[in-house]
């Protein structure tokens, strides 16, 4: 196992995301816009109950259990999604005024990365769905890293940010094979895997990651783990209200999600029945292990005390009334550094 200095994190309050893919879009524009990268959202935004980006990627394997290495699939570029092409030149150019719309060119597609947006599941009047984004984890114990025989994945000793050195890459794709979230892509243009890299060129400049910084629902903290004074330690350590995702997946996440609480279900009559969650505890717990269940109470006791009026560290944590404060430190204006490199 690679242990380093110290470990960056990010931690997401599911209950206030609210799906809008502005991350998503953040990303994208500053990392993954040259060829090759065109299907490529190192950062993605699914809705769940729903098969995921790519398609059904918790069926695919990887990880461990009790530390043997799991096999694993390896995810196709048409199960990311691929990267549709519009007729932009006919809506915008063509002069055919209203009787032109922007539609996908060539054959139908049949999968795209949010193809079951907001489907979610149950059955009316019980319906639900919440939305769960999602980055490379910057696992501790990172399948990626152990799966690559040419050693090109690196976990940095100073942060804990997992990096693919691409000049060392063959393109194996093993590493997409052994990464049970299924985070890597292969860049069919340059024949090497590429994923998230943390931001780490904002971080060593103070700055915090493109998708927390512009998430308007406030939904994303970053900081050192073992930073006692910022919200990741108090909501990952102190407080115990921010699971990993999959933790059965033996990679030891570094991303930490607050679970969504939804209201509780209609009962035949029609009447509200408190004793039955309207997201059921199981579906949670497959997610996000057991502990789930206790994380529910203590942020609704929590809310209770807050809509009485009482003090709460927790509640002010998460509704985060100053946005600097939940980036633990790295709370510097991009706009004011002076960028080098292309
Ligand atoms: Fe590697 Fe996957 Fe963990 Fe990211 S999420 S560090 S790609 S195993
Ligand atoms: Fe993209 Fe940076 Fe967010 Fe990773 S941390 S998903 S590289 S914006
Ligand atoms: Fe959710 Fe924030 Fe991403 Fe919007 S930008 S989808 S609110 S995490």
């Amino acid at each position: 196992m690679t242990k380093s200095d110290r470990q960056l994190a990010m931690v997401l309050d599911l209950n206030k995301c609210i799906g809008c893919h502005t991350c998503s879009i953040a990303c994208k524009r500053l990392w993954t816009r040259d060829e090759g990268m065109e299907y490529m959202w190192w950062n993605t935004v699914n809705t769940q109950p729903g098969r995921g980006t790519p398609r059904d990627w918790q069926e695919m394997g990887g990880g461990f259990r009790d530390g043997q290495a799991l096999p694993g699939k390896l995810p196709t570029r048409g199960e990311f999604g691929d990267a549709w092409k519009f007729n932009h030149e006919e809506v915008f150019y063509g002069g055919k005024g209203e009787k032109a719309h922007l539609k996908p060119q060539g054959k139908d597609p049949h999968w795209g990365p949010n193809w079951d947006e907001d489907q979610g599941g149950g059955e009316y009047p019980n319906a639900y769905y919440f939305y769960l984004p999602r980055i490379c984890n910057h696992c501790t114990h990172p399948a990626c890293l152990e799966a690559c025989p040419r050693k090109a994945i690196e976990k940095r000793q100073q942060d804990g940010i997992v990096v693919i050195n691409e000049d060392r890459c063959r393109g194996y794709r093993f590493c997409m094979e052994a990464c049970p979230y299924k985070k890597i892509y292969f860049n069919h243009a340059e024949k090497v895997s590429q994923k998230c890299i943390f931001c780490f060129p904002r971080i060593e400049q103070g700055v915090a990651n493109a998708c927390a910084r512009q998430c308007p629902g406030r939904v994303r903290f970053v900081g050192y783990r073992d930073d006692q004074a910022a919200p990741i330690y108090k909501l990952v350590d102190k407080w115990k209200v921010a699971l990993p995702l999959h933790p059965d997946y033996g990679t030891e996440p570094n991303v930490f999600y607050v679970p969504p609480i939804a209201p509780p279900s209609f009962d035949e009559n029609g009447d509200l029945d408190p004793s039955k969650p309207r997201i059921p505890d199981e579906y949670l717990v497959s997610l996000f292990g057991p502990e789930v269940l206790e994380v529910l109470e203590v942020l609704k006791a929590e809310m209770a005390k807050k809509r009485e009026g009482a003090e709460s560290e927790l509640m002010d944590l998460l509704i985060a009334y100053k946005w600097k404060e939940m980036f633990g430190g790295f709370d510097r204006d991009p706009a004011t550094i002076e960028w080098t490199g292309s």
